[in-house]
C-alpha cells in the first residue's frame, strides 16, 4: 500500500464543515499534518472560547481521516487561534491556549496559577512525574524501573510516556510493535508490561519520527493519553516527562494533577544546575518535590566488585540537603542497567534479586512514603529554590 499523502488527507477533510459553514480545509483551519506510516495526526485551529463545543467537529475530522483506505489511526487535536496583538509569531509572551476538549480546561498562562483543583483521573489514586533538567540522564530508565519497583512493592501501577518528543517506553518495555486496543469510541486500553499498565504516544508514532508538534498539540495529546485511556484502578501512575524545563514542560506539570515530582540527575554539577531548574519549575506550579534520584552515581566493577566514583558522586545528596528536599537514592552506572533497558527487560523485572533492583525498590518505598506523608500533612510547602 503506497504511503498516505498530506494531499489525500486534505482532500478527505474537505468534506468536514467548519464551525460556521464552509469546509475546514478551505477555511485554512487544518495544520500540522504528520503522516507516519498508517497513522495520521493534525490539528484544527478553532476559537478558544468555542473549543469545548467543537468536539463533534474534531471527532468528525478524525472519523473522515480514519475512513481513508490505508489509515489505521488518526489523532486530531483542537488548537486555539491566537488573539490579534498577542505578540510576534513564535515570540509571543503567551503561548496559544491549548483548546483541548478534555477536562480540565487548560490555563492561559503556564506559570500563573497553582494546580489545585485540577480534575484527577477517575480510578487513579496518585500521579507522580519523573523529570530531569536535561536529556540523557537516565530519566526514562529510572521511570520504568521505579514503576516496576512500585509494583514489586505491592502497588497497582501504570506508566505514561509523556516524553512526547522522544517516546521510549515501547522500546524499554518491549512493546515496540504493539498497538493499544480501542475499546469504545476513542477510548484506548492501556497495554500491559510486567504487570504494569502502559500508554505512550510511541504506540501511535514511530520512535524515530521527528515530532514537530506545537505546544498546544502536545498538551492536547497528553490529555488524551491520560484521560481517554482505560487504566483500571491504579494506586499510582508514573509519568515520564519530556526532559528540560521550558514552557512545554511547565504547562504539562500544570496540566497533570500531580501528587509529586521526582527529579533524576547525574552527579555532575552541570546536571545538578539543570536539576535545580527542574525543582524550581515544580515549585512554580506548586507541586511537591518528592526527591532527587542520583543516576549513574558510581561504578561497581562487575569483576572485582570494587566501587569507583566516576563523577565525584554524592553531589545530588548534598544538593538535596541544601535544597531541603528528600534524597531518594543512588543508582550505579552499570552495563546491566543499560543492556536490560535496551532489551526491553528492565532490571527490576528481569533480575529482581540484583542489588540494582533493590536500589529501585528502596527509591519506590521512599516515593510512596513521601506521598502518604504529604497527604497526612495536607501537603508540605515546596522548598525555596534559588537559581544562581
Ligand atoms: P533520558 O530519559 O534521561 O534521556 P534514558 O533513560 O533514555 O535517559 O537513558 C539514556 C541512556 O543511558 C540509555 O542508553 C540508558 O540505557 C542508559 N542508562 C540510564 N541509566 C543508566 C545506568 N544507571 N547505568 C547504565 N546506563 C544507564
Amino acid at each position: 500500500m503506497p504511503d498516505i499523502t498530506r494531499d489525500q488527507v486534505l482532500e478527505q477533510l474537505k468534506a468536514v464543515r467548519g464551525p460556521e459553514g464552509g469546509d475546514i480545509v478551505s477555511l485554512g483551519l487544518v495544520s500540522d499534518i504528520v503522516v507516519s506510516g498508517a497513522k495520521v495526526m493534525f490539528s484544527i485551529t478553532v476559537p478558544a472560547e468555542k473549543a469545548a463545543s467543537l468536539e463533534p467537529l474534531r471527532a468528525a475530522a478524525e472519523a473522515a481521516v480514519r475512513d481513508l483506505p490505508g489509515v489505521e489511526g488518526a489523532m486530531v487535536v483542537l488548537t486555539a487561534e491566537k488573539k490579534g496583538g498577542a505578540g510576534a509569531p513564535g515570540g509571543a509572551t503567551q503561548p496559544p491556549r491549548p483548546a483541548g476538549t478534555q477536562a480540565p480546561p487548560p490555563r492561559q498562562q503556564p506559570a500563573a496559577a497553582p494546580p489545585r483543583g485540577k480534575a484527577g483521573i477517575p480510578g487513579i489514586d496518585a500521579i507522580v512525574a519523573v523529570a530531569s533538567g536535561k536529556g540523557g540522564v537516565g530519566k526514562s530508565t529510572t521511570a520504568v524501573n521505579l514503576a516496576l519497583a512500585l509494583k514489586a512493592n505491592g502497588l497497582r501501577v501504570g506508566i505514561l510516556d509523556a516524553d512526547i518528543y522522544g517516546p521510549s517506553l515501547p522500546r524499554l518495555l518491549d512493546l515496540k510493535d504493539k498497538k493499544p486496543e480501542i475499546i469504545s469510541g476513542r477510548t484506548l486500553r492501556a497495554l500491559d508490561a510486567y504487570g504494569v499498565k502502559v500508554m505512550s504516544i510511541g504506540f501511535l508514532v514511530e520512535e524515530e519520527t521527528p515530532m514537530i508538534w506545537r505546544g498546544p498539540m502536545v498538551i492536547s495529546a497528553l490529555n488524551q493519553m491520560m484521560r481517554e485511556v482505560e487504566w483500571g484502578d491504579l494506586d499510582i501512575l508514573v509519568v515520564d516527562m519530556p526532559p528540560g524545563t521550558g514552557d512545554a514542560q511547565l504547562t504539562m506539570a500544570q496540566q497533570v494533577p500531580l501528587a509529586g515530582a521526582i527529579i533524576v540527575s547525574t552527579p555532575q554539577d552541570l546536571a545538578l544546575i539543570d536539576a535545580r531548574r527542574g525543582l524550581a519549575m515544580f515549585q512554580r506550579v506548586d507541586v511537591p518535590v518528592l526527591g532527587i534520584v542520583e543516576n549513574m552515581s558510581y561504578f561497581l566493577c562487575p569483576h572485582c566488585g570494587e566501587r569507583t566514583d566516576i563523577f565525584s558522586h554524592g553531589g545530588a545528596r548534598k544538593e538535596a540537603e541544601t535544597l531541603g528536599v528528600p534524597f531518594l537514592g543512588e543508582v550505579p552506572l552499570d552495563l546491566r542497567i543499560r543492556e536490560t533497558s535496551d532489551a526491553g527487560t528492565p532490571i527490576v523485572a528481569s533480575d529482581p534479586e540484583s542489588p540494582y533492583a533493590k536500589v529501585y525498590r528502596e527509591v519506590a518505598t521512599k516515593v510512596w512514603d513521601g506521598i502518604q506523608r504529604d497527604r497526612s500533612e495536607g501537603g508540605r510547602p515546596p522548598p525555596k529554590i534559588v537559581i544562581e
